[in-house]
Order: structure tokens, then sequence, then C-alpha cells
């Protein structure tokens, strides 16, 4: 164990996240505000995996959280799968480091042994409830004489190791964002360091990984505001200086709820299961608590590490707009190259059991590419190719055109499709002899493009119809004329 390690005097910024299984976008947000600040100020980004509340963990966590880095390209110059100098990099791999500062705490008067059953504090708790009051413990073992301690641990009885916090004044601590916070301390509690089964509480171990693992800024939801206090008394009881803490805005929903289960999807893998493209996710969560001087919304991972500054982070809440995400897949979506987006749409169809071959996948991603927002959109956008609709006749008819109007003009379509050859059956092509056979005969585009595009797709809206008829190729392009001509 290693953790006499001098401070170095780079920047070093920790993802600390409990192996819960998934990754929740908050969670995600806080990461890369850290793995931001590195970059931008060429320090080290590390994880480290806060596993000390066992009934949240989850089988196989770190290897899911690893993977959806990998997905998302972000990677952890140290951890708990490459290791480094630091480590180990597991907190319940570390309990003998926790349980030698908490031993140096006791002795140097910061904390105190509890010995208080459970049973009373539940007495306490409801006595407190009862009178409205806050739940606190009422400090029952912080005085002690050193002859009871030695009696009580001799006698076997459990106790838990709890911070002494200061009787009166105030704590003033310094977040990086808000600047100066009062506490006042009759609203602190002597909380637990050490649980009686040995194990640290958050508040103990992140302290203690944190300053010996040299962090230098800790970047972390402002949900953990109320926890502030406590974190710099214990630095300031251990005589370390703190790392610098940035508090994220939190993070609201579209109505100014809170993110939730319940109104729609919280984890990133969700995200990526829909198709939602890494760098999408990136540049949208970046954008939940900083505002770019220039106001800039498209960013990529260079121009993000150019242009970050902490000072640039606000403190109101951030709004989770799934629309601007939308929006933002569908940016990053049309920069992909043709063979990039058939590689990232294959999967969906293999996924679904549709078989596909590469020509027919080439021809649906140049239709979707302007047009889906998210990957998964790729099988409702593209059923119609596979398979005609069943739609209604009175579809085909278009303003004053009557359904048998349209049908005249697909008959009089119809004859020159099948006369265009295969060698010209590309989307110009196509557009170039239709357009000029309109005008030849004196007909009105929306008179014949409306029923074309419904014989070809069988809906409402859909893609134009050139890019159909190419896509169905002129056998199937025949048929679907033929078909609504019987409508
Ligand atoms: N383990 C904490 C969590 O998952 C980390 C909070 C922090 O970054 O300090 O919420």
């Amino acid at each position: 164990m290693n953790d006499n390690k001098k401070k170095e005097s780079g920047v070093r910024l920790r993802f600390a996240p409990s192996p819960t299984g998934f990754l929740h976008i908050g969670n995600l947000r806080s990461a890369l505000f850290g793995y931001f600040i590195a970059k931008s100020l060429g320090g080290k980004f590390i994880l480290r995996l806060e596993d000390t509340d066992q009934k949240r963990e989850v089988a196989g966590a770190l290897e899911k959280l690893l993977a959806i880095f990998s997905w998302l390209d972000i990677d952890f110059a140290e951890g708990p799968h490459k290791g480094g100098d630091y480590g180990p990099y597991i907190q319940t791999e570390r309990l003998e480091i926790y349980h030698k500062y908490a031993k140096e705490l006791v002795v140097n008067g910061g904390a105190y042994r509890c010995f208080c059953t459970s049973k009373r504090l539940e007495e306490m708790r409801a006595e407190q409830q009862a009178k409205k009051l806050p739940p606190r413990y009422d400090r029952c073992c912080r005085d002690l004489s050193t002859a009871e301690i030695e009696k009580k641990i001799k006698n076997g009885e459990e106790f838990v190791i709890r911070q002494k916090m200061p009787l009166s004044g105030e704590v003033i601590v310094s977040d990086e964002l808000r600047g100066e916070i009062k506490f006042s301390a009759k609203d602190l509690d002597d909380h637990v360091l050490i649980k009686s089964n040995g194990v640290p509480t958050y508040q103990f171990a992140s302290v203690i990984d944190d300053h010996l693992m040299a962090i230098t800024h800790v970047t972390r939801g402002d949900e953990w505001l109320p926890s502030f206090p406590k974190n710099i008394l214990l630095y300031q009881a251990f005589g370390w200086q703190a790392p610098k803490f940035v508090h994220l805005p939190l993070i609201l929903n579209k109505t100014g709820g809170k993110l939730s289960k319940r109104q729609g999807d919280v984890y990133v893998e969700d995200y990526k299961q829909k198709g939602y493209l890494s760098e999408a996710i990136i540049n949208f969560c970046i954008l939940l608590g900083w505002h770019p001087k220039n106001d800039q919304e498209i960013l990529s991972r260079q121009e993000i590490i150019a242009n970050f500054k902490l000072e640039e982070i606000g403190v109101s809440p951030a709004i989770f707009d799934e629309e601007k995400l939308d929006y933002l897949n569908g940016y990053y979506i049309r920069k992909k190259t043709k063979t990039e987006l058939m590689d990232l749409l294959r999967p969906y169809f293999i996924a679904e059991k549709i078989k596909i071959d590469d020509k027919q996948l080439e021809k649906i991603t140049v239709l979707a590419q302007e047009r889906i927002k998210k990957l998964a959109d790729i099988i409702d956008f593209s059923a119609f190719i596979f398979k005609l609709p069943d739609y209604d006749g009175e579809l085909l008819a278009w303003k004053k055109l009557s359904k048998e109007e349209a049908q005249t003009n697909l008959q009089l379509l119809l004859k020159l499709i099948e006369k265009i050859p295969d060698k010209q059956w590309e989307i110009k092509e196509l557009e170039t002899l239709i357009f000029a056979f309109i005008t030849e005969n004196n007909g009105k585009n929306g008179d014949f493009l409306w029923p074309l595009r419904v014989a070809l797709s069988g809906l409402k809206n859909s893609p134009g119809p050139f890019e159909i008829a190419w896509a169905l190729g002129k056998e199937e392009t025949i048929n679907r004329i033929k078909s609504a001509l019987n409508k």
C-alpha cells in the first residue's frame, strides 16, 4: 500500500463512482467535467471505485463501467483496471488505510468512538421526530473518559467512529463556483466516519482517498454541498490542504423536476442503446453547466479541451433538454461517412433479425442520413422499404386532384418508368427524366409527384419519390405503382 505518496504538482482529477451497474447521466456529467478540466490543464484523470456501500454493488459493474467509457473514448490514466502509483483504486481494498487514519483522528481528538446501540439511536430519533427536531446524534459518547472507553472495548461493545464537529460558530468553506459558503455549526451532525463493521462512509473514504491520491480538483454534483463542511473539517483535522471543489449545478428536466427514471431515461447505457452517438452525448453533457463565452453549441472534443474554462461553469440548474440532444445527435449522424453510418446501423437490423445485404443497407443509409435523429430510428424509418404499408387509396389524392386522376397520372408515369434503362436508375437521373416528362405533359409537379411518392411509400410522410424509387429498384417501383392503380 502506498499511502505516503507525496503530492505531485500536476493537476489530478478523479471519477469516483459506486459500482451500481449503470452510469447515471448526472454521474457522467461529473466525470466529463473532471476529464475536461484535467485535459484542459494538462493534468491526469483517474478512476476510483467507491464500493463501500455493498448493498448497491452489482456483479460485473467495473467491466460495464469500463465498457461504456471505452465507447465514449474517455480513458483513465490510473484505475482498478490498470493500476498506478496511488493504488489500490478500489475502496474495499483500502480498508487498512482508512483504519489507520481513523485511529489517528481519534488520537488527535478529531473523532471519537460511539458505543450507542441501534436501539438507543432509534429511540433518540423517534423522540426528535416527535418534537419535530432535525435528526442529530445527541453526542452522548463524545466525552466518555478513557477508562469508560477501555471498559466498553473490553466488554466487546461494538462502536462506530464519529467526527467531532465544532459545537458553535460557523464553518466557512469555499467552492470554486460559488465562492465562500457559511454553515452554522449547530446544523452539523457528529456523523459516522467508520461503521461498526469497520467499513468507512463515503464522507471519510473519499477525503482520505482524494488526499492520498493527490487529487487537486473534485467535480461532483451540488447534491453534495451539505457534506462539504464535513469534508473540509476533516481536511483541517488532519492538517491537509483540501483540493479545489467544483460543485456542478443540479440537472433538471424540462418541466423543472428532478431527472428521474419515471420521466425518461437516466442511464447512459439507455441512450447508447437507442442510438445516440458518443460525440453527441459528450457535447450535450458538457453543456449541462458550462456556457462557452461565444455561445457555441456544437463542440468537438478538441474544441472543448481548447476552450473549456472553469470560470465559465454556471451554478443555476442545467436543463436536460432531449430535443437539444436529438438535434446534436442528428448533427453528428450527418457528419458520419456513408460507410461509418452503415457500420453503426447494421447492428440494429441484426438485433431485429432483419436480413439486409450491403447494397440495400447502403441505399437505406443514404435515405436515412439526413432524416433520422437516432440510430434505432432506422428500423421504423426503413420499414416501408421492406414492405409496402397497407394504405387507403384516398391518400393518392392531392389537393384538387382526385384519387382517380392521381391514378391516371401514375399510369402515365408507369409507362415512362418501364422504359428507363437500369443504368439510369440513379436518384438524379430519375429526377431529371420525371421532371422533363411532367413538363412535356403540361402537368403540375405535385399532381404527379405526390401520387408517385404515396404509391412507393404508402405513407403520408416519407423521403421524396426519386430517392425511394432508387432505393426500391426498378422492379419493385413498378410493382408498387401497379398496386396503387388497383386501389
Ligand atoms: N461515490 C460517489 C457517487 O457515486 C462519488 C461522489 C464524488 O464524486 O465525490 O455519487
